[in-house]
């Protein structure tokens, strides 16, 4: 596979409603896009860095920077024969995973459409129908919270997630459960805890949460095993896995019972698909994560979550929660009974709109072989 050219631009997209977690307020995307062409093929691939450096040290900034100055160039030196071994090719670059997977499943999708399949069905999945469910964030009060989760569980979604900080957690979490005792509901702490809170964590044990997600420090795998066996809630793991090893050393020391897979965290298809199974090997389910995507990475999203152990709902949800207006066509849409199909067009199955998102570019830049 030797794409002619690749191209990276840096759109600019305003969320529907500002977005709050632990480490602050999202109301507008700045989001890096690449795309690989192969003669009249494009594959498609998003950064998911955010605007600041918060849930990982990288940036849509830093991400430009490592794209430009060392991964495409070096990527237009090489030949590789499959986009498997496009990790290889960038691992001496420390870190910086989000921009690695950003080039990286654009040449998944080419590839896939070079070859006339669908992505899901080249990545090895099976699930053609994927159970979704949402993300809400930190809300301005409890009132609105609950708003968001009544219009989720109407939608049909499968699962809610609240953020949780100190502050914002039991009490809230008490209210939502007198209201719906039986609801799947899991709470992700974005690391905004120390093994000192364990005993306000025990308190989240008698709500029944599906998991608590990512309790303490974002490097941390011993802690996390130390407060897992004081609670009954298992511990999912989000920004603490980078990579499978860091997968297996987590279950080897008990660190969690679930893993959240991220294509930007774990540095593309090949690295999620590695963490996927090195926990189905060891018996831990997997969901996919979100990191409000526009409709590319979406749609990659989707994709990844074919594969068989991704038997929870994953934080896969409709376009129209995020965006009025997104970039592919169709939107990516979730049924009635909070599940999304996979498409069966070739590659990420769903058609960039180039013309919208020739309007949205802050800048761009083409790189030819
Ligand atoms: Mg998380």
């Amino acid at each position: 596979m030797r794409p002619e050219e690749i191209e990276i631009r840096q759109i600019r997209m305003r969320l529907r409603h500002p977005f709050e977690t632990s480490f602050g307020v999202t109301e507008e995307r700045h989001v890096v896009l690449l795309s690989a062409r192969c003669g009249d093929r494009v594959g498609y691939g998003e950064v998911t860095a955010a605007e600041g450096p918060f849930f990982s040290h990288e940036s849509y900034q830093t991400a430009w920077h490592v794209l430009s100055d060392f991964v495409i160039p070096w990527f237009l030196g090489s030949d590789l024969a499959s986009p498997s071994q496009f990790p290889k090719l960038v691992a001496s670059i420390r870190g910086h995973s989000m921009a690695k997977a950003g080039m990286e499943n654009a040449l998944w999708d080419l590839a896939a459409k070079v070859e006339g399949v669908p992505l899901w069905r080249m990545l090895g999945g099976r699930r053609d129908e994927i159970a979704c469910g949402v993300s809400i964030g930190i809300e301005s009060s409890p009132e609105v919270l609950f708003r968001k989760i009544e219009d989720a569980v109407a939608e049909g979604y499968r699962r809610i997630k609240i953020k949780i900080r100190p502050g914002w957690d039991v009490r809230v979490v008490d209210r939502i459960r007198s209201r719906w005792p039986d609801l799947p509901l899991m709470a992700d702490a974005n690391s905004a805890y120390t093994l000192e809170d364990a005993p306000r964590l025990r308190e989240l044990d008698a709500f029944g949460l599906m998991m608590l997600e990512q309790p303490l420090h974002w490097e941390d795998l011993i802690d996390h095993a130390a407060l897992q066996t004081e609670l009954a809630t298992p511990i999912c793991l989000d920004e603490s896995i980078h990579s499978a090893a860091d997968a297996r050393k987590a279950h080897q020391i008990g660190a969690c019972r679930i893993v959240n897979v991220k294509l930007g965290r774990l540095g593309g298809h090949t690295g999620a698909r590695a963490v996927h199974d090195c926990c189905q090997e060891r018996g831990i389910p997997v969901w996919c994560g979100g990191m409000l995507e526009t409709g590319i990475g979406r749609a990659h999203n989707v994709a990844l979550s074919g594969l068989g152990n991704f038997s929870l709902p994953g934080d896969v949800a409709a376009s129209r929660r995020y965006w009025e207006e997104d970039i592919v066509d169709p939107e990516i849409e979730v049924t009635p009974r909070g599940t999304i199909f996979q498409s069966e067009a070739p590659g990420i199955g769903y058609r960039v709109r180039e013309d919208l998102v020739d309007r949205l570019t802050e800048r761009h830049r083409r790189f030819a072989r």
